[in-house]
C-alpha cells in the first residue's frame, strides 16, 4: 500500500518549484529500513524500563546530557545488533496508546495574547521554569518578528479596489480604480501592524526582560508611531505662542 502511494501519487512534474518544494516528496523509495540510515534524532531515544539513580543525581548537577549517555540505554548504542529492533522499554505504562488531549490548548485558546497569557501563567506555577526567560523567548521568537514583518509589509503593500477586486502595486494617481472607478483601499491595515505592540510592551515590563529586548520594542514602537501619526503641522495662531510668556 505504501509503495503504491508513492507510485500513484508522485510525479516530479507537479512538485512545486518553490523553496522546500521537494520537502516530504518520496524521491527515494526503500524496501528495507536500516536503523543506521534513519535520522540521528531517532537514535537518541532512551529505551530502558527505569532510570538509574545516577541519572537523577546528574539532573541535580545540571550535567550536560552527553556526559551521562553511557549510563542511559539509548538506541544509538544498540545499532548493528538484534537489539536495535527488540526489547524497547518505557518508564510509564498506559491503558491506551492513543490517550492524551484530542485538542491542544493551542487550538482551544483564541488569540495569540490568550496563548501567551496561558503559557506565562503555567511558567509562573512551575518552579523549574524561569518565567522571565519564557517571556523573553516568546517576545524574541514570535511577537517581535511578527511586528517587524507586518511593519515591513505595510510599507510594501498592494492596493485593492473594493468594487472589482483589482490589485495595484502602487496606488493609481487618479485616486480611484482605473477599471471601474471604485474606491482604492489598503490591503494591510494599521491594526495588523500594531496587533502585538501593546502586549509586547506590557509583557516586557511585567517580566523585566533584558534591556536589549525592551529597547528593540521601544524602537519598534517609535517606528510604528512615526509611520501612523499624522505629521500635518498644526495650524497655530500667533497668540498661541504668547500665552506662555504673558503669564
Ligand atoms: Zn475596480
Amino acid at each position: 500500500m505504501l509503495l503504491m502511494d508513492g507510485i500513484l501519487n508522485f510525479s516530479r512534474s507537479y512538485l512545486p518549484d518553490k523553496r522546500g518544494g521537494k520537502m516530504d516528496a518520496p524521491l527515494v523509495l526503500t524496501t528495507r529500513i536500516d536503523p543506521k540510515e534513519v535520522d540521528k534524532e531517532a537514535h537518541n531515544i532512551d529505551v530502558s524500563a527505569k532510570y538509574p539513580l545516577e541519572f537523577y543525581r546528574a539532573t541535580q548537577e545540571i550535567k550536560n546530557p552527553t556526559e551521562i549517555e553511557g549510563i542511559m540505554d539509548l538506541v544509538s548504542s544498540r545499532l548493528g545488533t538484534p537489539e536495535q529492533y527488540e526489547h524497547f522499554m518505557f518508564t510509564h505504562g498506559t491503558t491506551d496508546i492513543a490517550a492524551g488531549p484530542l485538542k491542544s490548548s493551542y487550538k482551544t485558546l483564541g488569540s495569540m495574547i490568550d496563548k501567551m497569557e496561558a503559557q506565562l501563567s503555567l511558567a509562573n506555577k512551575i518552579r523549574a521554569v524561569d518565567a522571565p526567560d519564557v517571556a523573553e523567548r516568546v517576545l524574541k521568537s514570535h511577537f517581535l518578528p511578527d511586528l517587524l514583518g507586518n511593519l515591513r509589509s505595510f510599507s510594501r503593500q498592494r492596493m485593492r479596489c473594493v468594487k472589482c477586486g483589482e490589485k495595484f502595486r502602487r496606488p493609481p494617481l487618479i485616486g480611484s480604480c482605473p477599471k471601474c472607478g471604485g474606491n482604492i483601499v489598503l490591503t494591510v491595515h494599521e491594526g495588523a501592524v500594531r496587533k502585538y505592540l501593546e502586549v509586547s510592551k506590557e509583557i516586557g515590563e511585567r517580566y523585566s526582560v533584558s534591556s536589549y529586548t525592551r529597547q528593540r520594542i521601544e524602537l519598534l514602537d517609535n517606528d510604528i508611531c512615526s509611520l501612523f501619526e499624522n505629521h500635518k503641522v498644526k495650524q497655530l495662531r500667533l497668540s498661541d505662542f504668547m500665552s506662555g510668556s504673558a503669564r
